[in-house]
Order: C-alpha cells, then sequence, then structure tokens
C-alpha cells in the first residue's frame, strides 16, 4: 500500500454539516457549495483547531482507494495529494476507480451548469 504523507492528529471529529457558505473540496480541488451535505473532519493540532472538509463522494473515494485497493486500515482525506493524483496512481490496479471519478466530474459539472 502506499502512505501519503498521512499526518495523525490525536483529537478528531468527523460530521456530515450542510455547508453555510462555500468551501473548497481538500480532496478534488472542486466548490462545495452553500446548501451542500459534506464530510468535514475537525482535529486538533499543535493546540489549535483545524477543518478539512470533502465530497461525500471524494470521502467514499478516499475509502475505497486506501482501504479496498490498497489494504489499509485507515483512510486518509486530506495527505497533500488530490484526488486526481490517486486515481493515477491506483487505477492500474483497479481500473473501475476511473469510472467512479469520472461520475464524479459528471456530477460536479452537472451541479455547476444548474446553479
Ligand atoms: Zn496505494
Ligand atoms: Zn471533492
Amino acid at each position: 500500500m502506499c502512505n501519503y504523507a498521512a499526518d495523525p492528529c490525536p483529537v478528531w471529529r468527523v460530521t456530515r454539516p450542510k455547508a453555510r457558505k462555500p468551501h473548497t473540496c481538500a480532496a478534488c480541488l472542486a466548490p462545495i457549495r452553500v446548501g451542500e451535505v459534506h464530510v468535514r473532519v475537525g482535529y486538533l493540532s499543535d493546540g489549535r483547531w483545524g477543518a478539512t472538509r470533502v465530497h461525500t463522494t471524494c470521502d467514499a473515494l478516499a475509502r475505497y482507494i486506501d482501504l479496498e485497493v490498497c489494504g489499509g486500515d485507515v483512510y486518509v482525506l486530506d495527505g497533500g495529494v488530490t484526488m486526481r493524483e490517486r486515481v493515477c496512481d491506483h487505477y492500474h490496479d483497479a481500473p473501475e476507480l476511473l469510472r467512479m471519478w469520472a461520475a464524479h466530474l459528471r456530477e460536479r459539472r452537472r451541479l455547476e451548469v444548474t446553479s
């Protein structure tokens, strides 16, 4: 399995809030829209609270790649690599990733057009 620059924080909490303002997905770098339910990981690092936010589909993709394709026992949402790079690193082992990634991009594009 590959190890992305995972820097596990001792205190963290995962929630699925609705966005009250626009955010950027830490995995695919596309916008998280106002009102969109997304995955928020709040963490305590060096005595400061921070948060990483990703699309629910990016969360599912990260989980799939790290747990199923890589066989890890934890998955990383924001390891300094984009979801595009992760898909590129792994589609040889799991060609279905290309289909999942394409579906994600299509969905994001559809949301942008209907906004
Ligand atoms: Zn891997
Ligand atoms: Zn995303």
